[in-house]
């Protein structure tokens, strides 16, 4: 097992590293966030032996039992998905990143949630992508208000955008959505300093969104093998 781990760790990086290459992108400027939603702790355990840092969860129950077990490790934690407002309270006290912010209510919560001994959270807004109506993040035409909302915030820092399109198949069709990404991604610096993050690519399309201009790739299924649900 713990073999498999490390190798699977070893090609998720070579993955990265060749994708790079093809763009002339320094391989530094990709970082890796493990997924490690409905792992049990042992494997989050073992990842992080190996010197794998960061973790991202979705549900947030199943998160505060895992860091439960793994309060001797120094993790960074992001949180991953959709937050509900009766969530914000333990996302802001036991999380470093919140990557699923998309409405302006979560901003207000958020910021008053967050304790002041910690550091501030670090938040990128999710957008929709993928123009379904049904699917979680918000329009693009909406960034700039939040983003305007989350500056104001002295507990909260803005670094960037993260988007979960839907899986596409062909290369160039991931590669079209990401660019479209890319370029909101792109706005939003030029009028925020700091931001610096885009979140995007998973385990069947981390080459397109590299290719694209990714700064985060968030991998699951490559690292610990299928989920079961
Ligand atoms: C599950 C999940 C991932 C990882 O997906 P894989 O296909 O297993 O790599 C990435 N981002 C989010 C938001 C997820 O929920």
């Amino acid at each position: 097992m713990s073999q498999t781990v490390e190798q699977h760790l070893a090609a998720v990086r070579d993955r990265i590293r060749s994708a790079c290459a093809n763009c002339d992108r320094d391989p530094e400027g990709v970082s890796l966030l493990a997924v490690s939603k409905t792992r049990p702790a042992a494997q989050v355990r073992q990842l992080h032996a190996l010197g794998q840092k960061s973790f991202g969860e979705n549900h947030v129950d199943e998160a505060l039992e895992k860091m439960a077990a793994l309060t001797d490790a120094a993790i960074e934690w992001h949180f991953i998905g959709p937050i509900q407002s009766n969530k914000t309270r333990a996302i802001a006290e036991r999380f470093d990143w919140a990557q699923s912010l998309d409405r302006a209510k979560l901003v207000r919560r958020l910021d008053r949630q967050r304790p002041a001994n910690l550091a501030p959270l670090q938040v990128l807004i999710q957008v929709n992508a993928d123009d379904e109506p049904q699917k979680a993040g918000c329009a693009p035409d909406e960034i700039d208000e939040l983003a305007d909302r989350i500056v104001a915030c002295r507990r909260l820092r803005l670094r960037g955008l993260m988007a979960i399109p839907a899986p596409r198949e062909r290369f160039d069709d991931q590669l079209a959505v990401f660019g479209r990404l890319r370029a909101l991604f792109d706005r939003l610096r030029r009028t925020h300093s700091g931001v610096d993050t885009l979140s995007a690519g998973m385990s069947n399309d981390l080459e397109a969104a590299i290719a694209a201009g990714s700064t985060l790739v968030r991998v699951g299924t490559a690292l610990f093998g299928p989920r079961r649900r």
